[in-house]
């Protein structure tokens, strides 16, 4: 299959040298990249800002901001048979980017923000038979939050894991999850490696596009 993944941050810049992020390591989506490569599948990477070495045999495009991640993925959606947006893409931005660093004395303490697009709900519409996947990390039991995104955002499956936790979530190499899929169907999977996830939602993925094909 060709399959499109996301990974990492996105940087929402306030000034030249200030921006708006998150704690995403990048692992997850890098593990997807990686070893969706090595099951045989051509794939293209759309990161942010991540410390990671680009994954062999993967395609990957470099980007900022969640605007340029939209830019990218737009441009691939008809090329792929499977979006998996693993990336922590940030819902909210800064209203106004000062071309020059903004002064101490010159701010008001006040940061005004706006929303960033949602990138699955703007390429849901050229969905067609394609297998979309996405990610719900949450503080707490990630549940009832990843159900509602999943209907919302039209997904076929969403990985949902509790980021508070140590030894899941963001820059572990490993992770706890749970994959909820469209037909209702819900497992729970032990805790395990980054890579043992990818295969696992990998080969959901696989089945998935049997069955629609
Ligand atoms: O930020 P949120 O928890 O809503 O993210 C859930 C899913 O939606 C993730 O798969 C994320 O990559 C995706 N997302 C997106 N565009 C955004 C924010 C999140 O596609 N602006």
């Amino acid at each position: 299959m060709n399959i499109l993944v996301t990974a990492g941050p996105t940087r929402e810049p306030l000034d030249p040298v200030r921006f708006l992020s998150n704690r995403s390591s990048g692992k997850m989506g890098y593990a997807l990249a990686r070893v969706a490569a090595a099951r045989g599948h051509k794939v293209t990477l759309v990161s942010g800002p991540v410390c990671l070495a680009a994954p062999e045999n993967v395609d990957t495009v470099n980007i900022l901001t969640a605007e340029e991640m939209l830019a990218a993925v737009r441009e691939r959606i008809e090329w792929c048979g499977a979006l998996v947006m693993a990336a922590a893409v940030c819902d909210w931005r800064p209203a106004v980017v000062s071309p020059q660093k903004i002064k101490k004395n010159g701010a008001s303490g006040n940061l005004q923000l706006e929303p960033t697009p949602d990138i699955l709900e703007t390429v849901s519409p050229g969905k067609g038979s394609r297998v979309f996947v996405g990610f719900a990390a949450e503080t707490g039991d990630p549940l009832p939050e990843a159900s509602r995104k999943l209907a919302r955002k039209r997904l076929d499956l969403i990985v949902a894991n509790d980021v508070s936790r140590a030894d899941s979530g963001f820059e572990t190499d490993t992770n706890q999850v749970s994959l909820l899929d469209s037909t209702g169907g819900v497992r729970h999977l032990p805790l395990m490696s980054k890579d043992e996830v990818a295969a696992e939602i990998l080969r959901w993925i696989e089945r998935k596009a049997a069955l629609v094909s």
